[in-house]
């Protein structure tokens, strides 16, 4: 089992999260205020192993440099592909371009959980440029393919799942 931990940060609340298992941790979306996330990592008692970045929006990376110079990590993103294996996490990396050109989220499928960025909030999506609506609607249409019974966690937010996106995110109807 993942363990995960949210933590807010920043004016526009970002979700961070820690994500962990056997006292192994991937910090995602390390959005802001460093010394928050560093006091939630060393009261558990980690050790970080890997950060994830599902895009480049400031909000989202504010203290990926701190967090990087702490732990000494490398960061996973965009330009990596497919199945990542490492420590006790196994993921898969779904690019859902729109919201930026580096969206990605990140699938672990067997505990049936991913961390979505700003692609996919509770009943809405994240915004988008005109130009790049066709490739959102591409994103959106491989969301739809997805089971059921994933549990998202998204960069803003409460957690919602993919069947309730599916029947209640607008934004699904007609694609
Ligand atoms: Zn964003």
């Amino acid at each position: 089992m993942l363990n995960i931990i949210a933590i807010k940060t920043g004016m526009l609340e970002e979700n961070c999260y820690i994500v962990h298992k056997n006292s192994k941790a991937i910090i995602i979306d390390p959005g802001s205020e460093a010394e928050k996330i560093v006091n939630e990592i060393e009261k558990n008692k980690l050790e970080v192993v890997k950060i994830l970045v599902t895009h480049y929006h400031f909000d989202h990376i504010g203290a990926l440099n701190d967090i990087k110079n702490k732990y000494n990590v490398a960061v996973i993103d965009y330009k990596s592909t497919g199945n990542v294996k490492f420590n006790d996490f196994e993921f898969k990396i779904i690019k859902n371009y729109g919201h930026t050109v580096d969206s990605v989220s990140y699938y672990f499928e067997k505990e049936k959980i991913m961390f979505s960025g700003d692609f996919i909030f509770r009943e809405t999506i994240g915004n988008y440029d005109i130009e790049n609506e066709e490739v959102m609607i591409e994103s959106l249409k491989s969301f739809m393919k997805l089971p059921a019974d994933i549990k998202i966690y998204p960069g803003h937010g409460e957690t919602t799942t993919t069947d309730y996106e599916f029947k209640n995110n607008p934004y699904l109807r007609g694609i």
